[in-house]
This record gives structure tokens, C-alpha cells and sequence, in this order.
């Protein structure tokens, strides 16, 4: 089989289109030349640290200009980057420098003490800055099939995974985007997610392949953002759900008209919330995706964002889907079961796990859903949170999104707890924005939205929700509160 080699997408970016800005962070702006002649230069002072081509490599990084000059120095050498969560314990970073068998840690001040805690060669970045320079062999060509980037799943659902991405599984990603949210003159796409996630790190990519600007913000600051989309002609931004909420809190007068599109995934967004962007006229594009991908596989086209309101869209044009019921057999529309995904922009496995997510090329995705009768894909929640009361299937996201629909609920989780009667039944746990709402009020609002079966049996308001390092929802900690009769409530 002959193996597909491209061009390193920065060198051939700095030679198709030297002047365009690549990169716009605070006061500090790259043209795409100026930005590869930076990273020369850095993978040069890699070089003198003993950096060597196949070698993993992992970021401790926050969202700054260096951090991108770091990435695509790396990726300039032929080294693999693992991209480690900076909100992650000590505990949880051992674990992924151990299993991804890192040779460094490149890190900064801001980490310092968290980053002396780890067993790793660490080097800060102001020191890889000032330290003398050799020149580097560099790579100028890339294997599709070789690995990029190493990113570590949410850990949402259990430990989290090393997921193998590819320059091919990157370099498909960007294709499917751009063939379907189109690339226009001077579009630019405003990052305020972190790099270290697939999130950040696809629209770095799609930048140098796309030969478009990235605004970078080292956080999410809705003043800012909002600023930056009518200075900076931002035309795409990346959110999550509680981003979304935040700028639509805000937002006093509609985007200018050259924004073109805010792609909201990560997670469930609820109908409440996408209802309010059709109201307020924000140009959202609801998408699915996870590390596994790359990014988004299915988005939802313009044309149907009001037609298909909660639908995440259809498999973008280089992917496949198809849903599976418990038996491996595919299901007819309509009908739910595990979403299975297929594509070159799906990982070729885990790092140091036998992939059996992986079956004749389709990846099964451990989350459920069904497509309509037009294949539009609607996600309906992860396999083990599903809740099964009475033989009726609940979905906890479902419950969740009509809980914060209520103007007084800020947040919601629901899991299912065991049940002599049903054999499971949901409960909520709510954290609230307006003290006197009581608990059941809350229930008799759910049975004002909800079939009787799925209208929480119990609800708690809590102080906060147990999240991981990526922010999302942790249900199997609210299970262990209820196995083990903790009391966070109250
Ligand atoms: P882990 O695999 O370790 O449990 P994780 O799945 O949360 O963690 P990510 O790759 O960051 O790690 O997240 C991808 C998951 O996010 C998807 O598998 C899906 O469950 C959820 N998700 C993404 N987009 C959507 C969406 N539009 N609707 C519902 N869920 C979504
Ligand atoms: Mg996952």
C-alpha cells in the first residue's frame, strides 16, 4: 500500500501565502511567513534539548502566541505532541506523561508548581526560548497515517484515553469543515477555547491548511469576544453551551453581519438555548464530534438550522454514520441506538489499548442516538447514562435541558438511581439560581413538560455539580453521592 505523504502544512502555508495574518494574540501579530521563520527557530533550540524526531512531547501550556509557536515547532521536527489538561490534578498528569512515555515537559511559569510535582524532564518555555540554537533537521514531508498530536479523552465517562490523532485525521477534519461551513475571503476564526483540547487545537490546524487568521484569547471573556468579532472581523467562533448562554446574556445589539458562524458543540445543547439564538438571530451551527474525531463529524447546515432545531446535522462530507441496536444490526430512522462512526477523520485507536471500539472501520462511539427520515442525526445522551424505568428508555440529557429551561435553575444533572418498582428512576440535582424555589415546585414544572415516567422522582438542590477538568458534567459522581449517601446538598 502506498503511504500518502503532504507537504508540512506550515511550511506550505509560508510559502503559498507568506503575508496573510496568521495569528492574532493580544497585542502581537503573525503573518503566516513570520510565524514559520519563529518556529524554525524554536525547533532549532528544541534540537539543542536532545528533541528528536518519533519522540512525544508534552504541553503544559496556557492559550498564548508561544504556545502555538511551540506546537508548530514540534510538529516541524516530526515530534508528537500530548496535549495535557492544565486543569488536571498531579495525579491525573503522572498518568498521562507515564502512559504516553513522555521525553519532556514543556511548560511555563504559570505551572510551576504543579509541573515540579511531576515525574518528567521539565523545560519552561522562557528557558527553550533563550537557549542557543542548532540547526534542526527538519521535516519537510508528513505521512498522513503518523501521528500528530496524542490528546487525552474528558474522562468523562471513565479514565481518560489517548487518543491517536493523525496529520491525516487533522488534515480530513479541515476538509469536511470547510466543504461545509464554505471559506471566504478574509474569514478569520476566533479561538477562546482551550488549545490544549481538539476544540482549540482544529482551528489551529484549519488555519494553516485554510490559509486563514486564528484571534486566539487566553480565556473566554464575553466582553472581549465580542469586541474582537467586530475589530478583529472575526468570522467563526468555536463555544460550548455555557459560552453560548454567556454572550447571549449579553449581546445588546445583533453580530455584525460579516460574523458568519458559531459552532456549538462538546456537549447537549438544550432547545431552550438554541431557540434563544434563532430569537436573538446568532448564526449557530449545532455540531457532534468528540477527540475520537478530530473534531465535529456531523454538523448541521445553515439551511436547516431552524428546520432541524436540535438536530446535530448530517456526517460531514468525507464521514459515514450509521446506528446500531445491542445486536450489532443497524436500526431503521427513528428508531435509537449506539452511534457508529466511520472516516479519515476517526482516530486509528487508543495509545497502549486494544482498540475494541473499532469494528471494520467503524468506530462505535458509546453515545446514543437516531437519525430522521432525512438521516439528520439527533444525539440523545452517552450509552451508560442511559436510564431504563419501567422498560421505557430516558435520556438524562433530555430531563437536564427542560430543567434549565426554568428560569430559576442554572444547572441540572440527572442519573438513574435503582428502583423496586421501575427497576431505575431519574433524579436531579439542581443548582438554582433563585434561593426560594423549592423542590417541588421543580418536580411539578418537570411534569408540566415531561411524560409521567420521566419526571424525576427525587429532586436535591445542590451547591455546585461535580465536573471534570473539561468542565463537563460528571454523572458518575453524582452516582457515587447517591451510593454513598454523600451530602453535597444543602
Ligand atoms: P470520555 O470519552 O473519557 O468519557 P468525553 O467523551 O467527554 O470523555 P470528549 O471527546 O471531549 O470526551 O467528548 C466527546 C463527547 O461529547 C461525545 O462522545 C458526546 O458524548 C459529547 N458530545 C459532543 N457533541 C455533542 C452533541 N452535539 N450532543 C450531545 N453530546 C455531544
Ligand atoms: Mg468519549
Amino acid at each position: 500500500m502506498s503511504i500518502e505523504v503532504m507537504p508540512n502544512f506550515l511550511k506550505k502555508r509560508a510559502f503559498l501565502t507568506p503575508s496573510r495574518t496568521a495569528l492574532i494574540f493580544e497585542d502581537k501579530r503573525y503573518t503566516f511567513q513570520q510565524l514559520y521563520v519563529e518556529c524554525v527557530d524554536v525547533a532549532g533550540r528544541m534540537h539543542t534539548y536532545g528533541m528528536r524526531q518519533d519522540q512525544y512531547v508534552a504541553l503544559l501550556l496556557s492559550n498564548h502566541s508561544e504556545s502555538v509557536v511551540i506546537l508548530l515547532s514540534l510538529q516541524l521536527l516530526g515530534i508528537k505532541a500530548v496535549l495535557l489538561n492544565t486543569r488536571l490534578t498531579r495525579e491525573e498528569l503522572n498518568y498521562q506523561l507515564k502512559d504516553s512515555n513522555s521525553a519532556f515537559l514543556i511548560t511555563e511559569a504559570l505551572f510551576k508548581e504543579k509541573a515540579e510535582q511531576l515525574d518528567v524532564h521539565i523545560v519552561y518555555k522562557h528557558e527553550l526560548f533563550q537557549t542557543s540554537y542548532i540547526e534542526p533537521p527538519l521535516v519537510n514531508e508528513v505521512a498522513l497515517e503518523e501521528v500528530c498530536s496524542l490528546m487525552y479523552t474528558s474522562g468523562t465517562t471513565g479514565s481518560p484515553k489517548g487518543v491517536m490523532q493523525t496529520y491525516g485525521n487533522h488534515w480530513w477534519s479541515a476538509i469536511g469543515s470547510s466543504l461545509n461551513l464554505g471559506l471566504q475571503d478574509g474569514d478569520g476564526w476566533l479561538c477562546a477555547v482551550p488549545l490544549f483540547h481538539i476544540s482549540g487545537y482544529s482551528i489551529l490546524m484549519r488555519s494553516m491548511i485554510y490559509g486563514m487568521k486564528m484571534v486566539l484569547h487566553e480565556s473566554f471573556d464575553v466582553e472581549k469576544t465580542l469586541q474582537d468579532i467586530t475589530s478583529e472581523k472575526v468570522t467563526t467562533m468555536s463555544v460550548v453551551s455555557t459560552m453560548l448562554s454567556r454572550l447571549l446574556d449579553h449581546l445588546d445589539s445583533q453580530l455584525p453581519s460579516h460574523f458568519r458562524c458559531m459552532l456549538l458543540g462538546g456537549g447537549p445543547a438544550s432547545l431552550s438555548l438554541l431557540e434563544r439564538c434563532v430569537e436573538l438571530q446568532v448564526p449557530v451551527y449545532q455540531t457532534y464530534g468528540m477527540t475520537e474525531t478530530a473534531s465535529q463529524f456531523v454538523t448541521l447546515s445553515p439551511e436547516y438550522s431552524l428546520s432541524k432545531l436540535g438536530s446535530a446535522g448530517k456526517a460531514l462530507f468525507p464521514s459515514q454514520l450509521k446506528i446500531v441496536d445491542s445486536y450489532g444490526l443497524e436500526q431503521q430512522p427513528l428508531e435509537s441506538g449506539e452511534i457508529y462512526v466511520k472516516g479519515p477523520n476517526v482516530t486509528k485507536g487508543y495509545l497502549n489499548k486494544e482498540s475494541s471500539h473499532l469494528k471494520d472501520g467503524w468506530f462505535a462511539t458509546g453515545d446514543i442516538g437516531y437519525v430522521d427520515d432525512e438521516g439528520f442525526l439527533y444525539v440523545q445522551d452517552r450509552r451508560s447514562d442511559l436510564i431504563i424505568s419501567g422498560g421505557e428508555n430516558i435520556y438524562p440529557a433530555e430531563i437536564e435541558g427542560v430543567l434549565q429551561g426554568h428560569v430559576a435553575i442554572q444547572e441540572a444533572g440527572v442519573i438513574g438511581v435503582e428502583d423496586q418498582e421501575w427497576g431505575q428512576v431519574p433524579v436531579a440535582f439542581v443548582v438554582v439560581r433563585d434561593p426560594l424555589i423549592t423542590e417541588e415546585e421543580i418536580i411539578q414544572y418537570s411534569s408540566t413538560k415531561l411524560a409521567k415516567y420521566k419526571v424525576p422522582k427525587r429532586v436535591s438542590i445542590v451547591d455546585e455539580l461535580p465536573r471534570s477538568a473539561s468542565n463537563k458534567l460528571l454523572r458518575r459522581s453524582l452516582k457515587e453521592w447517591v451510593k454513598g449517601g454523600a451530602s453535597n446538598e444543602n
